[in-house]
């Protein structure tokens, strides 16, 4: 296997090992003399697997299945998006959202659609360069933020106090990769493709408690109460991405769960990011104010176009693949999710460090 240094934002590199064992599934899955892609979504062969990738998701992050349960969903972060609003924000009601990003922004679009949304906090008018100071609003029905912002390269360290407000949070770009108190989360909801298994599987962790005071007579397929009731069971779930997410939960607590791997995404970042900062006449930051900055998404830029064509020229040559930044903020980014190597943040700091030598 020849791999490339891929830096994509998403979807994002896998781990080797599950590769392997996905690929080995997809031939024949564990003696069943069916691929897994062939296998019913209700029987004997895929049942564990589906219980064990809910299991995996609440023990990956410590949280416990009487307090928390789980909905494995299609439709990406982006349907969630809405259907947050849809079973939690009721009439007359407000919901706070935190506005520090374009991820976090369309979910406040779809919020609107629903009801009332206030702001509690917003780094808009400085092109969401940082994390904004959060006001909850002290009457809304859950705060909603996003942990790790993609495209800007913001992190969310900290949980905000929310004033008695549940807190969902969208750790579509985080999830797994940093170490912090998951039960002050009551719902967190990200698509897999990131830092979790592959694109087709978004998962919903939510506090028991929430489905409670969730909307009633949504459509069955919009509804946390319907998929929490049918086990993510009612209509056929994705199965393989759903198989090779419970792989990849399989992979972190191999490597020795979220601590040791949000240790090692953090010393990846360091190696990045100690490298641009030792050469400022040549990379400077794109977006992120250097207090903020994420350990997922390293955002920088070159000090003029020709620099960054020939550093992207470079890079690519020394098989790093997925640099060029989002089209929306341009300059460039570097993704270095729970599965990249060391050896990949290696190289992309030995090459900073040798261009600003050449170019400085
Ligand atoms: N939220 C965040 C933080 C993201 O990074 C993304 C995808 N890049 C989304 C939501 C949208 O996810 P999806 O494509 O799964 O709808």
């Amino acid at each position: 296997m020849n791999r490339i240094y891929n830096f994509s934002a998403g979807p994002g590199i896998l781990p080797v090992s599950v590769l392997e064992e996905a690929s080995q599934a997809v031939l024949e899955f564990q003696g069943s003399g069916m691929s897994i892609l062939e296998l019913s979504h209700r029987g004997k062969w895929y049942d564990p697997v589906h219980a064990e990738a809910q299991e995996l998701l609440l023990s990956t992050l410590g949280l416990s299945a009487s307090e928390y349960t789980v909905a494995l969903m299609g439709g990406g972060a982006s349907t969630q998006f809405a259907l947050l609003p849809m079973n939690f924000l009721g009439d007359g009601e407000t919901a706070d959202y935190v506005d520090a990003g374009e991820w976090g922004a369309k979910a406040i679009a779809e919020a609107r659609r629903v009801g009332r949304v206030h702001i509690a906090g917003s780094s808009k008018a400085t092109n969401y360069d940082r994390l904004p100071e959060i006001i909850p609003s002290g009457e809304a029905s859950y705060l909603h933020l996003t942990t790790n912002n993609t495209i800007e390269g913001t992190q969310v360290f900290t949980l905000p106090e929310t004033q008695g407000a549940p807190l969902f949070a969208d750790a579509s770009s985080d999830i797994f990769g940093v170490d912090r108190d998951y039960s002050q989360l009551d719902l967190i909801y990200a698509g897999a493709q990131k830092n979790a298994g592959p694109a087709g599987v978004t998962f919903v962790i939510l506090r028991k408690s929430l489905l409670a005071v969730a909307q009633k007579n949504l459509p069955p397929m919009f509804s946390y109460q319907v998929q929490c009731d049918k086990q993510s069971l009612y209509n056929t779930p994705p199965v393989f991405p759903i198989y090779v997410l419970g792989l990849t939960l399989k992979w972190i607590a191999a490597e020795g769960g979220v601590k040791a791997v949000a240790a090692r995404n953090q010393q990846k970042a360091a190696l990045i990011y100690d490298a641009l900062d030792a050469a400022p006449s040549v990379f400077t930051p794109c977006v992120a104010v250097k207090e903020h900055r994420s350990w997922m998404n390293l955002t920088f830029k070159l000090a003029t176009p020709e620099l960054e064509k020939a550093f992207l020229t470079e890079a690519q040559a020394l098989g790093m693949d997925g640099l060029p930044g989002h089209r929306n903020v341009g300059g460039l980014r570097a993704s270095i999710y729970n599965a990249f190597p060391v050896e990949g943040c290696q190289a992309l700091a030995a090459l900073i460090q040798d261009f600003a030598a050449r170019k400085g």
